[in-house]
């Protein structure tokens, strides 16, 4: 039930290196690819195979050619070896372009179940895991592991082959001369194992650097005018710098953990080499072997250490995109708490004539309880109304309703069926929200009214837009109804906004309508009359309302007072006055004046 709480990966256990990451990349993202995989990875053998070519045909290049003086031999080693060239240059483009196409298109999959699925959990979720370090994941973690297809692939197709090309021509020559040059090989052993858990360490360290770099830069450009207002530019700035700061540190280490095995193939290399000529260079002196036998070799051997600096930068690269896969998977182990039964009851058959009891909720965000046993009805085709101080909990009444949150005790019952028993949109159906901040999305005003109501005609769109009062709003814009409401709908004042989501809730024309100071932002004129829409919409419809308006809560049928997340009385509001307490309190400080 907490699971949600904790931000994603925080309760990575040090010892996880045994998750079944490879059986779920083959099968979900690896497999719908294995064509264009195995067609790159044929490809790629070719180009491998191909040095093992070149370094072949150095040998009747100097023995026939060179020092024999066979002319004739000239223009057919010369056709072999352009031949290699260009072999090796049509299969090396063949296969970059199928595994960079193969590796975005598992990225763009990964991307889309990995928000199919975000869109699942519940709130609490996007609350401990701010948008920064989602969009990180689903964008920075994803190209991060796809660099590793290429890799791996390129190494198990094409190196391993070239190793074991190259590897054949320098036995066939001296196996002697082999042996001596690759004695250094298990040197490495142990440095690459710690280098290997050293690069993985930092680069999850790195990602989560990547992730908070991400969250302030989220946060400051949705808080670009508060900055501004408050003048903390600079204060914003050196916060930002120390947070790159902090992943350019991380990310450098990682890197150059990364770097470093390779590099060590070379020492072998110094040390092989080394060898060879000091024991081959006295044989051929001694007519034992000839220049041509050393040539080849010594081709083979130089072509060797690229290819298997690649296979040793294998082991980091991995390290470091298994980093990344790790916290893609964390994304999809990450439940939600707040899903459908399994066996939902049937829909709720008449929900005009439905009362909603909340029954002794209590609902905890973190220790301290918002709602705290409360208790109350609103009855069926009448306006409750909901009030209390700020932080009473008024607003959580509305999230438990429509399961925003879940209450930790208590049952929620529509004509006595307990929310919990409906589907998530059968039960999100019931409700009409209209909230006091009015989130809208960067689309035209009338994508933002209609949002996903189905088959809306344009007559019910025009009644909606009227009985909101927008009408003068969008005859103003070049556009109507086509303007677009910038991010967020930062292209409209906070009183537009209001009266888009109205016209929102109009044209839903949900059963149950849940209005948490949906005038707030409104002038006086314009509220007079969207609160007649307003009431239109509330005739015979249940209403809960919380209000901030003393003639909004006088027209209810009910008053509920909250107090400390507690139903502290209920009734109309003469019966409340005369009782004194809690909304006589209330009443002198906020309506008193009104
Ligand atoms: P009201 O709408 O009456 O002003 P709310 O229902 O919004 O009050 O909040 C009730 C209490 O719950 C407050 O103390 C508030 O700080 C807390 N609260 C509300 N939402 C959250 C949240 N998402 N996470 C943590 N605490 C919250
Ligand atoms: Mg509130």
């Amino acid at each position: 039930m907490t699971d949600t709480l904790i931000p994603l990966g925080e309760d990575r256990t040090k010892d996880d290196a045994q998750r079944p990451l490879m059986g779920w990349l083959w099968r979900t993202y690896l497999k719908p690819q294995r064509l264009w995989i195995g067609i790159a990875a044929g490809l790629m053998a070719i180009e491998g195979s191909m040095l093992g070519a070149l370094s072949y045909t150095v040998q009747p290049m100097f023995d026939k050619v060179f020092i024999a003086g066979d002319r004739d031999a000239i223009s057919w080693v010369a056709l072999a070896i352009g031949a290699i060239f260009v072999i090796r240059a049509i299969a090396a483009f063949g296969h970059r372009t199928l595994m960079q196409g193969a590796g975005l298109r598992i990225v763009t999959e990964m991307q889309k179940d990995m928000v199919a699925h975000l869109v699942t959990l519940d709130s609490r979720f996007f609350q401990a895991n701010p948008p920064g370090t989602l969009i990180e994941r689903v964008r920075g973690d994803t190209t991060q592991a796809n660099n590793i297809w290429a890799v791996v692939l390129g190494v198990v197709g094409r190196d391993i082959v070239s190793l074991i090309a190259l590897l054949a021509v320098a036995i066939s020559v001296d196996w002697l001369w082999t042996l001596i040059a690759v004695a250094g090989a298990p040197l490495l052993l142990g440095p690459v194992v710690v280098l290997q858990r050293y690069v993985r360490k930092r680069s999850f360290a790195a990602r989560d650097a990547a992730a908070r770099l991400s969250t302030r830069l989220d946060e400051i450009f949705h808080g670009i005018n508060t900055i501004k207002l408050n003048t903390s530019e600079d204060r914003e700035n050196t916060r930002l710098a120390t947070t790159a700061g902090g992943f350019l540190k991380q990310e450098m280490q990682a890197r150059i953990g990364q770097a470093a095995i390779p590099a060590m193939t070379d020492f072998v290399a110094a040390i092989g080499f080394a060898g060879v000529i000091v024991f081959g260079g006295s044989q051929i002196i001694d007519g034992d072997k000839t220049v041509g036998e050393f040539m080849s070799f010594f081709t083979a051997m130089g072509l060797i250490f690229e290819p298997l600096r690649r296979v040793a930068n294998v082991s980091g690269a991995w390290q470091a995109a298994r980093a990344s896969l790790e916290r893609i998977q964390d994304v999809f182990e990450a439940k939600p708490t707040i899903t459908s039964p399994n066996t939902p009851a049937p829909a709720i058959a008449n929900p005009e004539t439905a009362d909603i009891v909340l029954n002794n909720i209590t609902v905890r965000y973190g220790s301290e309880p918002a709602l705290n046993g409360a208790t109350f009805t609103a009855k069926a085709g009448q306006t409750t109304a909901l009030v209390g101080a700020s932080g009473a909990g008024k607003s959580t009444v509305f999230n438990v309703l429509t399961r925003l949150v879940d209450p930790s005790d208590g049952v929620i019952t529509i004509n006595g069926t307990p929310s919990t028993a409906l589907t998530l949109p059968d039960l999100r159906a019931l409700y009409s929200v209209v909230t006091q901040d009015a989130p809208m999305f960067d689309e035209s005003l009338r994508d933002n009214i209609v949002l996903n109501t189905a088959n809306v005609t344009d007559a019910q769109l025009a009644d909606a837009v009227e009985a909101a009062h927008l009408t003068e709003v969008i005859e103003r814009l070049p556009n109507g109804l086509q303007s677009p409401a910038g991010p967020r709908g930062s292209a409209l004042s906070g009183g537009q906004r209001q009266r888009v989501a109205i016209a929102r809730a109009l044209l839903r024309n949900a059963p149950v309508l849940l209005l948490d100071e949906a005038t707030s932002a409104l002038d006086a004129q314009s509220e007079v009359r969207v609160q007649a829409a307003l009431d239109d919409l509330a005739k015979n419809r249940t209403t809960l309302v919380i209000a901030h308006r003393l003639s909004t809560i006088r027209n209810a049928d009910k008053i509920v007072v909250m107090d400390q997340g507690r139903v502290v009385d209920e009734g109309l509001h003469e019966e409340l006055l005369a009782r004194g307490g809690v909304y006589a309190g209330l009443y002198a400080l906020q309506f008193a004046d009104a």
